[in-house]
């Protein structure tokens, strides 16, 4: 941090430089046509509308980075699947619980001008039950002619209702601080915890063999939590232990409750999937070596790499891999992981419990390198070699140099890169294709920014 006093920045230059750690998690939750999306693009300051009139539009986003009064948090929008197989009372059910389990704080929206409905009741059942705070916003307030309406809402004994205009904006202001008074400082599942054990994610795409795979390792090597002092339990996490060391695997109520045979199969998969890479430190992404790779499967990876979690994909059901068929793989992942080759790859079979064992030094290799720091001198010695060695392209005349660089944090590495000019992108992946070739940081995304200062 010394390093950076010298560049002159400032506390908001730092955080910015930190990016975000273990936001608590605040989830929007109510029955469709509540106006939770209108009221989620308002939080967002989002100008494009993915609000429609009719219910039941799939979004694959769920999850955004949101600010209010100087604090940062997750916004989850629980919006946005279908009903029409379960009916609106299970699935709105449904998705409170799945925001229950993954919020810090639920922010639980009613249509004040339609009143209190019995699913709405339900809701509050479910909220009550898991004690977590909850913070009740009475919609379509949108002029003071209708906060009678919202006074109605008193009924549903969550306390005050907060008369809002999701449409408008009116009375958006008060809901979130009282929402940001409810939401705690720091989430109860968030990677900020390094302490206690290690947190795995397994995901992937429906049908890979995430449960299958979760049933082998944990075999009978779950361990009672009481065993182990001091760590707060998430009803949804279990502790599994492996050759002598326990791991959280985070979130595998969703693996075991199969979420996906139910209708709107993709988001609750999506949402589930968000939530459990969240949670954790690294995530295993499993993929059905059997059959081509598709675009869901790289959309984990990507969801992995977007959150800045440490990663290791894992090509499942090898079992049934012939040799042509494996020779023909080696060439299709080539093709397929060209943007993540730092990706270690696992073979393995959740089935036979081939090679499961190599799971596990994949994970702390990862997780090794997802937490590395290099020293500043070690940095720039490194940088002044390689652009002396290979200079930015001229630009206009004009010779972009690299100044200066640090390590700003880690889990995952990032590094700010201060330079005369403009660092074309071409460069910018070169420099980062040699950092990741001189210092080990196979299995985790880094981030490099540049700041130019004249
Ligand atoms: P969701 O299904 O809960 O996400 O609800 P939407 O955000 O999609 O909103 C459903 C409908 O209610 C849309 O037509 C919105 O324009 C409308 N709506 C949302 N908020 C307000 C509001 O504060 N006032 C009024 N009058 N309409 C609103
Ligand atoms: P999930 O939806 O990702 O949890 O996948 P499951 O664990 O339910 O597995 C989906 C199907 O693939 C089931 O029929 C499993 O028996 C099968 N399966 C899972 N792993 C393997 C494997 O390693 N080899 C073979 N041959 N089948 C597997």
């Amino acid at each position: 941090e010394d390093d950076l006093a010298l560049l002159d920045l400032d506390e908001d230059d730092l955080d910015d430089l930190h990016g975000p750690a273990a936001l608590p998690v605040l989830a929007v939750v109510g029955r469709p046509n509540v106006g939770k999306s209108t009221l989620v693009n308002r939080i967002i300051g989002r100008r494009e509308a993915v609000v429609e009139d009719k219910p039941g539009v799939t979004r694959d986003r769920v999850s955004y980075q949101a600010e209010w009064s100087g604090r940062q948090f997750t916004l989850v929008d629980t919006g946005g699947w279908e009903t029409d197989v379960m009916g609106i009372d299970a699935s709105v059910a449904k998705q409170a619980e799945i925001a229950i389990d993954l919020a810090d704080a639920v922010l639980f929206v009613v249509d004040a001008t339609v009143g209190p409905t019995a699913t709405d009741e339900h809701v509050v059942r479910l909220l009550r039950r898991a004690k977590k705070p909850v913070v009740l916003c009475a919609n379509k307030v949108d002029g003071p002619r209708s906060e009678a309406d919202a006074t109605e809402l008193w009924s549903l004994g969550l306390g005050e209702p907060h008369p809002v205009s999701a449409l408008h904006g009116r009375g958006t202001g008060d809901l979130l601080d009282a929402a940001m008074k409810a939401l705690p400082t720091e989430t109860a599942h968030g990677v900020a915890r390094a302490d206690g054990p290690r947190r795995v994610a397994l995901v992937g795409r429906p049908n890979v063999g995430k449960s299958s795979l979760l049933n082998k390792v944990a075999g009978s090597n779950r361990v009672v939590v009481d065993e182990l002092a001091g760590t707060t339990r998430d009803p949804v996490d279990e502790l599994i232990e492996l050759k002598g060391v326990p791991w959280w695997f985070v979130d595998t109520a969703g693996i075991r409750r199969r979420v996906h045979q139910t209708s709107g199969a993709d988001f609750y998969a999506s949402l589930r999937t968000q939530a459990a890479i969240e949670k954790a430190e690294v995530a295993v992404v499993l993929v059905d070596a059997s059959v081509p790779m598709t675009e869901q499967d790289t959309r984990v990876i990507q969801q992995v790499v977007d959150a800045g979690r440490a990663l290791v994909i894992a090509y499942n059901k090898w079992d049934l891999m012939d040799e042509d068929r494996r020779k023909y793989l080696e060439r299709e992942i080539e093709k397929d992981l060209v943007q993540i080759q730092w990706a270690p790859r696992v073979n393995l079979s959740a089935k036979t419990g081939w090679h499961a064992e190599k799971l596990v030094p994949a994970l702390e290799h990862s997780l090794e390198n997802w937490e590395r720091r290099i020293p500043t001198g070690r940095l720039n010695a490194f940088l002044g070699e390689l652009v002396a060695a290979h200079p930015h392209p001229l630009r206009g005349g004009k010779q972009p140099r690299i100044l200066f660089a640090t390590q700003v944090s880690t889990r995952p590495p990032r590094f700010v890169i201060f330079a005369s000019g403009f660092i074309e992108a071409g460069y910018r992946r070169f420099v980062e294709r040699r950092l990741r070739e001189t210092f080990d940081f196979e299995g985790t995304p880094i981030e490099i920014s540049v700041r130019v200062r004249e």
